[in-house]
């Protein structure tokens, strides 16, 4: 009787686990499908070396920002500004350039259609320093700005006076064509992105907020085409930053007698303060696996057989994922709110007992939390009063501490289709997915003007070549200046001349802020069709 029940049980058993395994593989295979090819796209081509040649010289300029305004060298912004004209008489001539808090620069060109919402590219003046000195390790000079082996080498190759110099050698190639798009054009270009960017970006956009203008999108750096991107993935990946992480900075203070080392209390102020900033390390924010989710519904067909089980059934393997992605520091910072303390200080002698003990902890905010809940998480993740937790800087924790993560652009929206389009077009072996941005950009400071802010720059880079990223031997290859501005070309005049049946604003929802900002994005994701949007609203309808 107890042997029929027995072998009842295990056959029970058995059929199940057939039926999860089975459940498990089709989930596997249907996840992701392939990304199809673009079809063939002729991009103008544009003379590599003597873009390279311009970059050069923008790179001798050294415009490095520095929080102290009196170590900033502003005859080197001021050169900068002196050698765009020389070099785009055509967009001095023709756009209209105003002159933002000093060094930051705004040009307009006018569009043939003032009723459409206009696009904006933006990049960034500013450099972070370089060591000049003979052991630094550049092999050429980081502000020489030298054409050597195929290359351009220096400070701001890659960050990001590419940026500026591909969009400007863009725009002058349209407007020597007499190219005028039916949307206006804005270029804005910050002076202090590597310090916040609070008197660039941050003020052409409250300028363009307060003439009341709305971008349709706006295209800043953030991401770019990497190869190696993916562990396992041999073909390039290009990311499309879609939204980019909070920030917050906060101050841990402690404060008990001092007194002489030779009779301690049990507890110190250095002893307290380091319990509170290992527990803070012990305790990781929690882990979200939906912005990896939505990154590898799009390239889940590349990855090997195994990754792709596991991201398919995320219902089953969520836990081992979350566990396998946060030992890989990108990948933990793309499933959660990062913690890291940054500055430490108390004491200042070895036989006194300090009174005081502080240190500074800084937290990148993943989309789904924000800088209130954060703050919670921090004070019982502490559970001691005795240490204070105030913002770095100023009272509130929004503002020069700490910010929100921005709103996620729309992946639905013809400005992103077009882009990832025109990305797959340039760059035909590589896959294209929307990501979140991990470090902090200009882009932020444009949501008072766009929901649609899409950070990318066109150009293909190693895992190598974005270690050097402020870094040492930051360059970039001759052959992705042409690439670059060739691509430039293409994106204004396809996002320049947008049809206006695009701006027709969706009935108000509600604000998004899950990322990622549609569900059903997922089932079609990667190849959507333009179709609609391509064919030309027939005359005669047309009043
Ligand atoms: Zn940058």
């Amino acid at each position: 009787m107890i042997g029929t029940i027995l072998t009842s049980i295990g056959i029970g058993l058995g059929v199940l686990v057939l039926f999860l395994a089975a459940f498990i593989l089709l989930k596997t295979v249907l996840y992701s499908p392939p990304q199809k090819p673009a079809e063939h796209k002729e991009f103008v081509e544009v003379d590599g070396e003597s873009v390279a040649e311009r970059l050069g010289l923008a790179v001798q300029l050294k415009t490095i920002s520095y929080h102290d305004p009196k170590k900033v060298d502003g005859n080197a912004f001021l050169g900068l500004h002196r050698l765009f004209q020389t070099l785009y008489p055509q967009v001095h001539a023709k756009l209209t350039r105003e002159i933002i808090n000093d060094y930051s620069l705004l040009y307009t060109w006018e569009g043939k259609d003032p009723s459409l919402k206009p696009i904006m590219l933006t990049s960034h003046l500013d450099v972070v320093p370089a060591d000049e000195s003979e052991e630094s390790g550049w092999i050429h000079p980081p502000f020489s700005g030298e054409i050597a082996d195929g290359y351009v080498w220096g400070r701001g190759t890659l960050d990001i006076k590419s940026g500026v110099i591909g969009v400007l050698e863009a725009v002058e190639y349209l407007l020597k064509q007499d190219f005028q798009p039916e949307r206006t054009v804005y270029l804005g270009f910050g002076h202090d992105e590597e310090i916040g960017g609070e008197y660039g970006a941050m003020a052409i956009a409250e300028l363009l907020a307060s003439r009341g203008v709305k971008l349709g999108s706006l295209l800043d750096e953030g991401g770019s085409v990497i190869n190696g991107f993916l562990p396992g993935v041999d073909r390039p990946v290009a990311v499309i930053g879609i939204s980019e992480k909070g920030y917050l900075s906060l101050i841990l203070n402690v404060e008990m007698d001092g007194g002489h080392s030779s009779m301690p209390a049990q507890e110190t102020a250095i002893g307290v303060l380091a319990r509170a900033v290992a527990s803070l390390e012990l305790n990781p924010m929690p882990a979200h696996l939906e912005v990896v989710e939505f990154l590898m519904s799009y390239l889940g067909s590349a990855l090997p057989f195994w990754q792709r089980m596991l991201f398919a059934n995320t219902w089953l393997f969520g836990g081992l994922l979350k566990q396998r992605l946060s030992e890989t520091n990108m990948l933990n910072a793309t499933i959660r709110t990062t913690t890291a303390p940054t500055i430490i200080e108390a004491g200042m002698k070895d036989n006194i007992l300090p009174a005081k003990a502080e240190a500074v902890v800084n937290f990148r905010i993943l989309p789904g939390d924000d800088l209130r809940s954060v703050y919670e998480m921090v004070l019982e993740r502490i559970a001691d009063e005795r240490v204070k937790v105030t913002p770095y800087q100023g009272d509130t924790l929004e503002g020069e501490s700490g910010w929100d993560p921005s709103p996620v652009a729309d992946t639905d929206s013809p400005f992103y289709l077009r882009l990832a389009r025109l990305t797959k077009e340039a760059f035909p072996d590589a896959l294209v997915a929307p990501y979140l941005v991990l470090g902090g950009t200009d882009a932020r400071h444009y949501a008072v003007i766009t929901d649609n802010a899409l950070r990318f720059t066109p150009i293909l880079m190693s895992m190598a070549d974005v270690g050097t990223v402020h870094g040492v031997n930051e360059k970039l290859s001759i052959e992705e200046c042409s690439h670059m501005v060739g691509f430039y070309i293409a994106y204004i005049q396809e996002l320049g001349n947008l049809s206006g049946e695009v701006d027709i604003e969706p009935e108000e929802e509600e604000e998004i802020l899950v990322f990622p900002p549609e569900d059903d994005a997922y089932a079609e994701m990667g190849e959507r069709e333009l179709e609609e949007l391509d064919e030309e609203p027939d005359k005669d309808e047309v009043e």
